[in-house]
């Protein structure tokens, strides 16, 4: 019996987590629940999974959700504030935590489950982004097992050799990327895309942040530097091609020129059950592929001018450093002003590149580094919002 903190309990990955995890009530005992403030829906999810102890990042909603507790009769312990979540990712009873915290507000947790040692299933790109080396190197140092849940990375993880030194014959990987909601839609018109239509992605159900970085491609330019640090790559090791039907998740291709491919129905489930279950195979839920119905799978290259935020996303993966960390802020506080708003689609790549033409970079000394360089971008994006 494994216990399981998910941290973003109420996100659309921690939905999907949810929903596996009580498929296997035999395997998987939920411990611990957190996210910001959505303290209905936690309500509900403690009612059905009776974890020990959930945590709200707002305190506001905290004091709520606990007094209606009190009310209720109910013996679910409630934590408040940030750091409560970062203490659930680390309870002696938690064995493994799914990091599903939408932006850099997960990085704390994060690095605490990765520094406890806990199996870190990683749905946070962005703390990866954000602080790869440290990241990195707590999962090292603190014994964690990491496991990407991210599909393309999932993917790669199970198309991986897993035996001692068996990565010598890796040669690339190649990333797929649905090309999101406007892979087809005339250039000219971008400035008139609205929040709904970029959170209409056609394959996945999503966030309304991924959603959108789904859409202009920043999606797939963290996931190319989420791929170097996971796997230990140089950029030119990673490959980027469109795949509109969303169907191969992605490839690592081997020195004798064999490719392997993970492929399955578009559904988060599906790496979940992997990394929870990993190395056995659990179900998921999830429907089998029908191949004769798929029937075909379409590959291109990625259009750059037309998405110039994966090019902005593989420059930065080139700087290294405290770069990605800046891009990753100034892309968080861009779509947030395009979701509220105050800018429009095209704005969103004006706004990072703005930002990364101003940063100083350097190298990440320490988490402190990174939080600077975090807070320096949003200022710089804030600033360049209109
Ligand atoms: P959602 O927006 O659906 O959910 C975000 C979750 O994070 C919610 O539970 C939210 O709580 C919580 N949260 C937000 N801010 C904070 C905070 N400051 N402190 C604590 N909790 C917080 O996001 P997704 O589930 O779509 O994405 C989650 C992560 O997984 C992202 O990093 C995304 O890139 C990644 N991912 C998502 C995929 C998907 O299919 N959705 C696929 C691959 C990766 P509340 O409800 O209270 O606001």
């Amino acid at each position: 019996m494994k216990g399981l903190a998910i941290l973003g309990a109420t996100g659309s990955v921690g939905l999907s987590t949810l929903d596996v995890a009580a498929r296997h009530p035999d395997r998987f005992r939920v411990v611990a629940l957190g996210a910001q403030r959505s303290a209905a829906a936690l309500r509900e999810q403690a009612l059905r999974f009776r974890p020990d102890v959930v945590a709200l990042a707002d305190p506001g909603a905290a004091r709520e959700l606990a007094a209606d507790f009190a009310q209720a009769g109910i013996a679910t312990r409630v934590l408040a504030g940030s750091d409560a979540l970062s203490t659930l990712a680390t309870l002696p009873e938690v064995d493994f935590v799914m990091a599903a915290i939408v932006g850099a507000a997960g990085l704390p947790s994060t690095l605490a489950a990765a520094r406890a040692g806990k199996r870190v299933l990683l749905a946070n790109k962005e703390s990866l982004v954000m602080a790869g080396p440290l990241l990195m190197r707590a999962v090292a140092e603190g014994g964690a097992t990491l496991i990407p849940i991210d599909s393309e990375h999932n993917a790669i993880f199970q198309c991986l050799p897993h035996a001692a030194g068996g990565r010598a014959g890796v040669r690339r990987v190649v990333l797929t990327a649905s090309g999101g909601p406007f892979r087809n839609r005339p250039r000219e018109t971008f400035r008139d895309i609205t929040p709904e239509e970029a959170c209409a992605h056609p394959v996945w159900s999503m966030g309304r942040k991924i959603s959108v970085d789904s859409a202009t491609l920043m999606n797939k330019g963290l996931e190319f530097i989420e791929a170097c640090h996971l796997f230990g790559l140089d950029p030119v090791q990673v490959v980027v091609v469109l795949h509109p039907q969303s169907i191969v998740h992605s490839l690592v291709e081997y020195a004798d020129g064999s490719l392997l491919a993970q492929l399955g129905a578009p559904d988060m489930r599906t790496p979940i059950a992997c990394a929870l279950a990993w190395p056995e195979r659990i179900a998921s839920g999830v429907e089998f592929l029908d191949l004769v119905k798929v029937a075909r799978l379409d590959f291109g290259e990625p259009d750059l001018e037309r998405f110039p935020c994966l090019a902005l996303g593989q420059a930065a993966a080139r700087a290294g450093g405290l770069v990605p960390a800046a891009v990753n802020a100034a892309n968080e506080v861009a779509v947030a002003g395009f979701l509220a708003g105050r800018l429009n689609f095209t704005g969103i790549a004006e706004v990072i590149e703005s930002v990364m033409n101003k940063v100083t970079g350097g190298p990440i000394g320490s988490i402190d580094d990174v939080l600077r360089a975090d807070r320096e971008a949003r200022a710089r994006a804030l600033e360049a919002l209109p």
